[in-house]
């Protein structure tokens, strides 16, 4: 649920013109006062300490508002705007008790009101039954950090644009493969930088899958429990461990493994069932690879199933080099000798996750 109420800032003003705004030291302009501001404050804090009260203070100076900004104070349970006016408010009162300040773009109103309410709009939508259908809020702009497709109503042509064939079709895959590959055209072409945080598994429509080359058969160091745990968490099935030796494939059955376990790559290729691009992993940086991010949008763009291969362990290496595929690292600068599930987990996390 979500309850408004809003405090009058003269209410807790002084003198008899309820004076709530002094001279701005140094310059001429006006500026929202400390003390009244904290009387204010103090009116709607709840009881319960800082964990229960969180104050955001609409300023061009802020954070910029965006979706991630919105989820995250949807979790608080009694959120405080404070609305600046002439030249904003007190300083010492931002420092002491605000805990967010945020922008709606940069450009400067003259208040912070609309601000307020752009965000309170926002919050309810999040709120389920405010839209009429939830899953109409899952396909709006940012929810997962891309755009929306272009959408249409009747007439079915208008000035000699017609709505798009497929929307007519009555086919629901077809009709989601369409407006997710559109989501993706528009996210590429308008705001590519928003792909680097974008969760991106639910527009790649052919599948994801995780594969690992296993020519060792020492699994002393090998957690194939964590990498399944990873698969679920990131939602794709159950990972596939190829090795070509049968010694290495018996140890691996015997491990009691829930991934399965194929002889070779192309074996894996055959289960998938779909146009595959392979996408390589390497820690650092290596010729001829690509950044993550640029590797993520070449991911968005193929049509298809995405299989991130991995070494299990050294001997398998050269093996996983000479595949065909895209290579993507991790990391620019550092260079970081971590154990396999951690790679793969800062993968999903990096390509898969939203941040
Ligand atoms: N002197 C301030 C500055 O340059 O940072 C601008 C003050 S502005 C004229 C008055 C109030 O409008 C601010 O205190 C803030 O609450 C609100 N405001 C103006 N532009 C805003 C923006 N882009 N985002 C959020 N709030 C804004």
């Amino acid at each position: 649920m979500l309850k408004a109420n809003v405090v009058n800032l003269h209410d807790f003003g002084t003198g008899n013109y309820k004076q709530i705004d002094d001279y701005v030291f140094g310059s001429g302009g006006m500026l929202l006062a400390a003390p009244q501001l904290k009387e204010a404050l103090d009116s709607v804090l709840k009881p319960g300490g800082e964990h229960e009260n969180f104050v955001a203070y609409p300023s061009p100076q802020g954070v910029l508002l965006n979706q991630e900004v919105i989820e995250s104070l949807a979790l608080q349970e009694n959120l405080i705007i404070i609305c600046g006016r002439y030249e904003g408010i007190d300083e010492r009162f931002i420092e002491k008790y605000v805990n967010l300040e945020f922008s709606i773009g940069d450009c400067v109103l003259t208040g912070g009101e609309i601000p307020a309410m752009a965000l309170v709009d926002a919050l309810s939508r999040l709120i389920p039954g405010v839209i009429g259908k939830n899953k109409a809020v899952v396909e709006d702009s940012f929810y997962r950090g891309m755009l929306d497709n272009p959408n249409y109503t009747r007439p079915l042509s208008w000035e000699d644009m017609k709505v798009p064939e497929v929307l007519l079709s009555g086919n629901q895959n077809e009709i989601l493969k369409w407006r997710r590959s559109e989501a993706v055209k528009r996210t590429l072409l308008r705001r590519p930088d928003l792909i680097s945080r974008a969760s991106i598994s639910d527009y790649l429509t052919g599948g994801i899958y995780l594969g690992v080359i296993k020519n060792n058969d020492d699994l002393q160091n090998f957690n194939s429990p964590v990498l399944e745990n990873l698969c679920n968490a990131f939602n794709l099935g159950r990972p596939f461990l190829i090795a070509h030796n049968h010694e290495t494939r018996e140890a691996l059955k015997n491990s009691g493994t829930g991934a399965k376990i194929l002889a070779s790559v192309e074996k894996v290729l055959s289960k998938i069932n779909s146009r595959t691009l392979i996408v390589k992993i390497s820690a650092s940086k290596r010729k001829g690879a690509l950044q993550s991010l640029e590797a993520k949008r070449k991911i968005l763009q193929h049509e298809g199933a995405i299989l991130f291969l991995f070494a299990g362990d050294r001997e398998s290496e050269d093996e996983l080099n000479q595949i065909s595929g895209l290579t993507a690292y991790l990391f620019d600068s550092v260079f970081i000798n971590f154990g396999l599930d951690n790679l793969v987990a800062v993968t999903f996390d990096r390509f898969l996750g939203r941040r």
